[in-house]
């Protein structure tokens, strides 16, 4: 009798224990930059049209709503605007969603706040036309650098600015350094180099999950849980290629994927955040700044490696 009572107690515990593990699920909102592509050496239209099918059929294959923000010069490439615009068309048919990235990709550190806010509008314009026709949303910016303004007062103007043509900032919270992957990536394309790249992608992975722990620390440390983050990376040769063990990666340590408007509803992303300065650091430090808290760490750790040889001799010339 006591045994069974015992055993009934153990599966009541455990039945408990599953459905608090699911209702904690973490979550994360995947977004990606620099839409069509960022590279370190050229890019055809048609290869970069071809980078973002596999960046989408990624997403779709893990049932992941991103949203991919635009730099509208980097479409603009003559006899190929149409190629942009399809470009565009093929996010809205995968489910995704667009947003804005600036034209010419200016950040509120070197340029001026009237140049960054023409960037806005003037980057708008096809992705607003294509989202426009399909009633899809235009709603965020995510800005050049994730720079924010140099002072309080710029960010408070820039915000304001972006309100009254329906924007908001779209925060991030991880980052892992993947432009610096994704340059090395680049420049062993070569079919030679394979071994390499393998070694790329594999560090990157590994970066990736360190990263990913120095972000849960400061959530935990910050407002005692895992709130549901935001992932930043770019469109590039490497996500592409490597997109699918990424969100494989962040399934296997518990997260499941939400759309960016249902991860801002979360109450974290009402706290005040500090103004970017330079350097444009995850949202959970501008919230740590902003409220005063001492955190034990403040962003991803430098890459270590080869890769990180690899790029001092191949990316810093
Ligand atoms: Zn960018």
């Amino acid at each position: 009798m006591y045994r069974r009572f015992s055993c009934l107690l153990a599966l009541l515990s455990l039945t408990v224990a599953g459905g608090a593990l699911a209702a904690d699920a973490k979550r994360i909102a995947i977004t990606i930059d620099d839409l069509p592509a960022a590279s370190a050496t050229p890019m055809a239209p048609a290869e970069a049209g071809r980078l973002n099918q596999q960046l989408l059929t990624a997403l779709q294959r893990h049932g992941a709503k991103a949203v991919g923000f635009v730099n509208e010069d980097r479409l603009l490439v003559p006899g190929h605007v149409d190629d942009g615009v399809a470009l565009l068309h093929a996010w809205l048919d995968a489910g995704m969603e667009l947003g804005n990235h600036g034209f010419g990709h200016l950040g509120l550190w070197k340029s001026s706040r009237e140049d960054v806010e023409a960037g806005v509008l003037k980057g708008e314009v096809l992705t607003r036309w294509v989202t426009s026709r399909r009633s899809a949303p235009l709603r965020y910016y995510r800005p050049p650098f994730t720079q924010t303004g140099k002072t309080e007062a710029e960010r408070e103007a820039f915000e304001a600015f972006l309100a009254h043509h329906g924007y908001a900032v779209a925060p991030m919270t991880v980052d892992h350094d993947d432009y610096l992957f994704a340059c090395v990536y680049d420049r062993l394309q070569a079919p030679g180099e394979a071994a390499r790249r393998q070694v790329v992608t594999d560090e990157y992975d590994t970066h990736l999950r360190t990263s990913l722990q120095v972000f849960e620390t400061m959530s935990q440390e910050l407002f005692g849980r895992q709130i549901p983050q935001v992932l930043l990376i770019h469109a590039n040769r490497l996500n592409a290629a490597t997109l699918d063990r990424t969100l494989r990666t962040l399934k296997e340590r518990g997260y499941a994927f939400a759309p960016l408007d249902e991860v801002l509803l979360d109450e974290a992303y009402r706290s005040p955040a500090r103004a970017s300065g330079r350097f444009g650091p995850s949202w959970l430090a501008r919230w740590a700044r902003a409220k005063g808290v001492k955190l034990s760490v403040y962003g991803q750790p430098d890459p270590v490696g080869q890769t990180a040889q690899w790029h001092a001799q191949l990316c810093r010339q």
